[in-house]
């Protein structure tokens, strides 16, 4: 499938830097704010936000077919009710729009002051109202590094993770955009085993470096979605930080999986990628051995090369890069959660998130959590400014980034960051 928004040739009127997150073939959606235009949906473009509000009232977006009050909405789930073949459209439309070569917009100065603001200038939100947030555990080599940490080195792999994409239903009310800040969670642990459970702030505070993808409206209660369908359910990904609180959850998470280690806060960047958008990115997952059931089973490449990073920026010092990995290493697809996530007949609605579970590799520098990179405390990793992280502390700010590239084409996320307050 050819999708001409993505013609690595196309050059836009704006001038986008090599580096930039947003060139003309990325075309993001997101919702920004200021005090003056209120909730508006928008696309990125260099430094840009581009408002679709304006444009449509414009006359621009006109055969799109989307409702002109779908763009002044506080979240994307209006727009996103067009489904994979409307979103199409408008990425095509925005695409032709931003091409160096039309002049309706780029001729238009009174018009641009309208619909063009610096990213600096305004305040994004949180892109969707998530209905249903699923996590899951698909990097194989976390579940083995967990597995090793705190099973068995030589069985790491429960008897089912090679089987099923193992995943846990989350809590939605918690998810947040980058930028807002998220207090230490307070809980009950047991660090002495021979000891009765002790209360206070956690001390083990962890981020777990994840992308997450966003639904259309899926099928009835009922039915199922296959992996050959899944990329016509999906419309892009988030990068997504799944903070932990690692000794609240080894104490409460069996028998039925974590609860309050995770539902204090989980962070979006804010800008949807398509997964138009990755189509070029597409690369062969690893090789699954033993074969999965015949409903696992996927055709064609549905791993995306996506090199993500997470940096920590103590509080008066300057941001250190601790992980870097790539969205590419996971076990189980996208195409392969969904399948999986649906084959009882669970409906999937439109805005339900399902977040990817920890991207580690195989390198110790590409592991996606501080459980992993300090290799549960016995290994502290060393700052620029001197202080050591076995876990993070209060004051730090966690920064996740991502990009693909091929053919000098860069198509990212742009960041999603979040810092650590003392506990309430
Ligand atoms: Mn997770």
């Amino acid at each position: 499938m050819s999708i001409p928004a993505n013609d690595p040739k196309k050059r836009s009127w704006i001038d986008v830097d090599k580096n930039s997150d947003f060139p003309i073939q990325n075309i993001p959606f997101g919702v920004y704010s200021t005090e003056a235009t209120g909730v508006r949906v928008c696309t990125a473009i260099s430094d840009f936000v581009v408002d679709l509000f304006e444009l449509a009232k414009a006359g621009l977006l006109a055969n799109v077919g989307i409702e002109e009050s779908a763009y002044a909405q506080p979240v994307l789930n209006s727009v996103m009710k067009s489904g994979k073949a409307g979103i199409r459209k408008l990425r095509s439309r925005l695409s032709e729009l931003l091409d160096e070569n039309n002049s309706d917009l780029r001729d238009d100065a009174a018009l641009r002051e309208l619909v063009i603001k610096k990213q600096t200038d305004v305040e994004m939100l949180l892109p969707v109202q998530v209905g249903d947030y699923t996590d899951f555990y698909s990097s194989i080599e976390h579940a083995t590094n967990v597995g090793t940490m705190f099973r068995d080195p030589n069985n790491a792999l429960l008897p089912n993770w090679k089987h099923i994409p193992v995943g846990y239903h989350g809590r939605s009310s918690s998810i947040i955009p980058s930028g807002v800040p998220i207090h230490r969670p307070v809980g009950q642990t047991r660090p002495d085993d021979s000891a009765p459970p002790v209360f206070g702030p956690c001390k083990l505070l962890d981020f777990e470096l994840e992308t997450a993808f966003v639904t259309f409206e899926g099928k009835p209660l009922g039915d199922r979605i296959s992996t050959s369908e899944a990329d016509d359910y999906i419309f892009g990904l988030m990068l997504f930080n799944d903070w932990s609180a690692r000794d609240i959850q080894k104490w409460e998470y069996v028998p039925l999986g974590p609860f309050l280690a995770k539902n204090f806060a989980s962070s979006v960047s804010p800008w949807i990628v398509t997964l138009d958008a990755l189509e070029p990115f597409r690369v062969e997952g690893p090789k699954q051995d033993p074969p999965v059931l015949p409903y696992l089973e996927c055709e064609g490449n549905k791993n995306i090369d996506l090199n993500l990073s997470v940096l920590i920026k103590p509080e008066n010092s300057d941001e250190h890069t601790v992980c870097e990995s790539n969205f590419k290493y996971m076990y189980w697809s996208m195409n392969q959660q969904l399948a999986h996530h649906t084959v009882n007949g669970c409906n999937v609605k439109c805005g339900d998130m399902m977040g990817s579970g920890t991207i580690s590799g195989k390198e110790p520098s590409s592991y996606g959590s501080m459980l992993e990179l300090s290799w549960k405390g016995t290994k502290p990793i060393q700052m620029p400014d001197g202080s050591e992280r076995k876990f993070l502390q209060d004051g730090d700010t966690v920064i996740m980034r991502g990009h693909c590239q091929k053919d000098g084409v860069r198509v990212g996320f742009g960041e999603v960051s979040n810092k650590i307050l003392p506990a309430k």
